[in-house]
């Protein structure tokens, strides 16, 4: 019921409608955090948790993560969830979280970097997001793991913005501020046209970066966020009739395995495809897919 009047407010009312009245509601908001789009990292051994500046790493992310809460909370959120999305994503430290916040921890999870996710949430936002793999300038850029060449849905190249946008999509939950790189902010906007973007850094190419000063994009985050969540309106959910996903694989060795799963067809050695009524469904099948099999 309470999006009635966020529907009214759309149409007509929106100049009647206070800021005290606007925050009265119930704002959720979901937090999915990645490392490779935070303000300051620039370099593989702070992505990676046997990397020797691992430790500097987790303390930006936290500070990016920080102001997005922040800020969600300026802007009228009454309920903030943090999920750390990141490689073993156990990176974000609780202690130096926003004490207002809950965080979702560990990657034994389903839904990865949207786990958790539903429709009573009212606003998604992505920091610290990168480019999707085979983009030639983004930082780090890739798809879910290391060993994905494209992951198409529907005939659409995405990266994890793009794959992530759609399971939000499917809760009616509007995708309202991506953090990250120029490419990767570019490349959210073809998926969600609306995103607010909050540029940290310029990819020079897929290794070098032009930083921002950090407290500037920091600054810029909190005030986004604030913005973004303000004017975040829920949508109807988009529910397709169905998900064709097809993953190009780097080499054959994960394909072969899951060729053992009968609705899974090989296209060719090194790509799969399969069908999925539900995008959570098909979510969860990519992820069994470049996560959990296993071929070392
Ligand atoms: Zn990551």
């Amino acid at each position: 019921m309470r999006n009635v009047p966020i529907a009214l407010c759309a149409i007509a009312l929106c100049s009647i409608v206070s800021p005290a009245t606007a925050h009265a509601q119930a704002r959720k908001v979901y937090i999915s955090v990645d490392m490779e789009g935070i303000s300051g990292v620039n370099s593989d051994n702070q992505t990676s948790a046997a990397g020797a500046e691992y430790g500097r790493a987790r303390r930006l992310m936290v500070e990016d993560a920080n102001a997005a809460i922040r800020g969600a909370f300026d802007g009228g959120a009454t309920e903030v969830v943090v999920n750390d999305s990141h490689g073993s994503q156990r990176n974000l430290l609780p202690e130096d979280l926003d004490p207002r916040v809950r965080l979702i921890s560990h990657s034994f999870k389903r839904h990865g970097m949207m786990e958790g996710l539903d429709s009573t949430y009212d606003a998604v936002m992505f920091v610290g997001y990168h480019a999707k793999a085979g983009s030639p300038r983004g930082v780090f850029a890739h798809t879910g793991s290391g060993v994905l060449r494209d992951l198409q849905i529907n005939g659409v190249s995405l990266g994890e913005g793009g794959m992530n946008a759609l399971f939000a999509r499917w809760y009616g939950v509007p995708v309202v501020l991506v953090t990250g790189d120029d490419v990767a902010v570019e490349e959210q906007k073809t998926t969600v046209p609306n995103v607010r973007g909050v540029i940290v850094k310029r990819a020079i190419n897929s290794r070098a970066v032009e930083l921002r000063p950090l407290l500037e994009a920091r600054r810029e985050i909190q005030e986004a966020a604030k913005a973004a969540v303000a004017a975040a309106r829920k949508a109807p959910p988009e529910r397709l009739a169905r998900y064709t996903v097809r993953m190009e694989m780097r080499d054959q060795t994960i394909p072969e395995v899951a060729a053992a799963f009968r609705e899974i067809r090989l296209v060719n050695p090194t790509t799969v495809e399969f069908t999925r009524e539900s995008m959570p469904d098909a979510y969860r099948l990519i992820r069994v897919i470049y996560r959990f099999i296993n071929t070392d």
